[in-house]
């Protein structure tokens, strides 16, 4: 067998480690921000169907554009969305990568606020374009001033502000991403990936009329339960969607995948019914481990980043040799929690009540 190393692999992706969040079959998997209710019944048996009917086509290739799923995401996001406005493809790490497809590459950087989403490094590196972090406030605020600042001195060519942040929860105001689009000529994204858990801030889609540089990114993997079938999207200017069909594999997105996306759209209340007793659940855990004298981050998010703990290796190692997973993501002192049923919000309560007050383990 050969090594990596072995391999003349591409300058940028030499040493770099793929994404790998733990994927254990424990009974309370809180580690990657999922919705861990089931889905709704009524939804199944309409999928089910809408399944069916798909894989009788499934000879044929599917709807290239596919107008369809596009025509139900437009009507789910309102703000007068057109179909032609819309983009979607398997994952919003997908559309990410088209993103910088058209619009990164060689000699162009993507920049964003750090600590933030680690996937953006990666897609970065997959896709030959330059990396620049710049570090958040210690409150992991990004302040209209600091964004402006950060543009001016690093010039990008694209911007990315994960609002909500993962994986501080941070929320983002609409003031910082009207001034970050009017500090620079580049492209700006805004990933939305946990909006419907935000109730507080009004979307950024508010912000599209009149700024053809602006993405507003989008995923059915988080609130909407739906992260198995890979269904991420963006909101923007016709002309963003025109250039993202240059890169897209043709058929990107398959007639199964259109098929249960479109039902579930249809479905988009019950899908995201759970919603509401989620956020209540993150703020009971927050209060319990706040209690506890553990660091509880303002999250506007289903998951929480804690501080307090002095090993979160140790703490990811004994949680998960008690069946639950949460997410280390070395940030010193730090485990990230995502807020899951009561019961799993309860089990991970007491296992955290048991090591003690903060700064027992
Ligand atoms: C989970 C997440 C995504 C979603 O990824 P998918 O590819 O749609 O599953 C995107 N952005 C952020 C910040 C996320 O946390």
């Amino acid at each position: 067998m050969a090594e990596l190393s072995d391999l003349p692999l591409r300058d940028n992706l030499v040493g770099k480690a793929p994404y790998g969040a733990p994927q254990a079959a424990v009974p309370v998997s809180l580690n990657v921000n999922e919705n861990t209710h089931p889905l709704p019944e009524a939804f199944i048996a309409d999928a089910t169907e809408a399944l069916a009917a798909a894989l009788r086509n499934v000879n044929r290739y599917p709807d290239r554009e596919f107008m369809g799923l596009r025509e139900a995401l437009a009507g789910y996001l309102c703000y007068g969305l057109t179909p032609e406005q819309v983009w979607a493809a398997n994952g919003s790490n997908e559309v990410l990568q088209q993103i910088l497809q058209a619009f990164g590459g060689p000699g162009r950087t993507l920049m964003s606020f750090t600590p933030t989403y680690s996937m953006y490094p990666l897609l970065a590196d997959g896709t030959d374009t330059g990396w620049v972090d710049v570090p958040r406030a210690d409150d992991y605020t990004v302040s209209p001033e600091l964004a402006v600042a950060a543009i001016t001195e690093h010039k990008p060519d694209i911007v990315v502000l994960c609002a909500p942040n993962n994986p501080t929860g941070t929320p983002m105001s609409l003031e910082t991403i009207r001034a970050a689009y009017d500090a620079f000529d580049g492209i700006l994204i805004v990933d939305e990936a946990y909006k419907e858990f935000d109730t507080d801030t009004e979307t950024a889609i508010s912000l599209l009329p009149g700024r053809h540089r602006l993405i507003v990114s989008r995923t059915m993997s988080k609130a909407f339960a739906f992260a198995g079938v890979r269904l991420g999207y963006l909101a923007a200017d016709s002309a963003v969607v025109d250039a993202l069909r240059l890169v897209r594999l043709p058929y990107h997105l398959s007639g199964l995948t259109q098929a249960a996306a479109t039902t579930a759209v249809a479905h988009s209340a019950a899908m995201l019914a759970t919603v509401d007793e989620i956020r209540s659940q993150r703020d009971r855990l927050g209060e319990a481990l706040g209690g506890l004298g553990y660091v509880v981050h303002e999250s506007g998010s289903n998951f929480l980043l804690v501080g307090g703990f002095r090993d979160p290796g140790a703490v990811f190692e004994r949680l998960r040799d008690q069946g639950i997973l949460v997410r280390d993501l070395a940030i010193p002192g730090h485990v990230r929690i995502t807020a899951g049923t009561a019961e799993e919000t309860q089990v991970v309560i007491d296992a955290i009540t048991a090591f003690g007050p903060a700064g027992s383990v």
